[in-house]
């Protein structure tokens, strides 16, 4: 069994049905990202996508948007 990536809670899939609903549309989605992780090498493509964000806190934050099945950056329109 693995655990649900939004709740924690063991599951057959990346995502419980629950999470997978509330989070994606009930989408199936993959676990992994189609960009790297931000670096020195790329913080500037990052932050294209973080200038709008207003989710307060200290942690980085990005625009994502669906894309088929994928999670993809975006800079307007995130979900
Ligand atoms: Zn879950």
């Amino acid at each position: 069994m693995m655990k649900c990536l939004g709740c924690y809670k063991e599951t057959g899939a990346n995502y419980c049905t629950p999470c997978r609903r509330a989070l994606f549309d009930a989408i199936k989605i993959g676990s992994v990202l189609g960009f790297n992780a931000p670096a020195a090498n790329n913080i500037s493509v990052f932050q294209q996508y973080s200038k709008q964000l207003s989710i307060s806190g200290v942690q980085l934050k990005y625009s994502l948007h669906l894309e088929g099945n994928q999670l993809a950056l975006t800079d307007k329109a995130g979900q």
